[in-house]
């Protein structure tokens, strides 16, 4: 299990291996045909009170849709919100939401009336209470699911029964995961390859998964579209949609580190 495929809102810093496995595996799992019972609405008791003292992990599909739901270019959302820190095994780069400097450290985007950001929150914010474990097998990724209970939490007391394929729907998850999973897959193969990457190929994983907007203009002045084969329909989108370029950053740093990406090759 990689430390960086655990996509749990948590308090705990879930990026060393072992201290990440250790975490996962002091939590029950929701194994194939279980269900758990919860509900969230603005009428429990503990409304918010989890929307602080987040240790709170931001993909890069994340930063994509905070960046565009906040109308912000990317540099200025990482200076605002976050911090960026690496995976131990793999040297890839990862930020972190930064909570408020205030007692309660609450994440900058809760309001009285709840989540300021609620259709683009984060997948983390969005899984919770599960904990959505992934790695690498011959049929692609293999999912665990953790229940993570937080003390506070009143969301278990009621509610419907949920199997972790109905809760991942009814949060809209299926984008979050298939992205996060490819950086997962990507931070596998590093891993295996030898990995940590050095400073410089972090940065540049900044730059193709975290800033699309520059990345867009780092495109156009190297001429990157020279070097690679790219039908001109994926050019074009590219240059006008977020997901586009995030899968063509994916497949970028996949070429840049390893000479072969089964979405992008190099031209002859
Ligand atoms: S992003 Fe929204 S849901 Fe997530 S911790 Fe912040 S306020 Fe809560
Ligand atoms: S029920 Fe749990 S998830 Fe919902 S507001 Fe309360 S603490 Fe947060």
């Amino acid at each position: 299990m990689s430390a960086q495929s655990m996509n749990a809102q948590g308090n705990d810093p879930l990026l060393d291996e072992e201290r990440a496995q250790k975490y996962l595996d002091s939590l029950p799992t929701v194994e194939e045909g279980q269900t758990f019972c919860f509900e969230c609405t603005p009428d429990v008791p503990c409304f918010n009170r989890c929307c602080r003292q987040l240790t709170l992990p931001l993909t890069p599909y994340d930063v994509l849709r905070l960046c565009r739901r906040l109308g912000m270019a990317s540099a200025d959302f990482l200076e605002t919100f976050a911090t960026f820190k690496s995976f131990p095994d793999s040297g890839l780069p990862i930020a972190m939401l930064r909570m408020l400097k205030d007692p309660d450290e609450t994440c900058p985007f809760v309001t009285p009336a709840g989540c300021h950001v609620y259709d683009d929150r984060p997948g983390a914010c969005r899984s919770y209470p599960l904990g959505r474990g992934t790695s690498l097998s011959r049929n692609g990724v293999s999912e665990t699911f953790y229940l993570v209970q937080e003390p506070h939490c009143r969301g278990f007391d009621a509610g419907r029964d949920w199997t972790p394929q109905e809760w991942f729907a009814h949060e809209q998850l299926e984008d979050y995961n298939r992205s996060n999973d490819r950086y997962m897959r990507l931070g596998a193969m590093v891993t295996a390859s030898g990995g940590p990457v050095s400073q410089k190929v972090g940065n540049m994983a900044v730059l193709c998964l975290y800033q699309l907007d520059k990345f867009r203009e780092f495109i156009e002045k190297m001429k990157l579209f020279n070097r690679v084969d790219v039908s001109e329909e994926r050019k074009a989108a590219i240059m006008t949609d977020d997901e586009a370029a995030l899968e063509f950053g994916y497949d970028w740093v996949e070429l840049a580190l390893f000479g072969q990406c089964e979405g992008l090759k190099k031209k002859n």
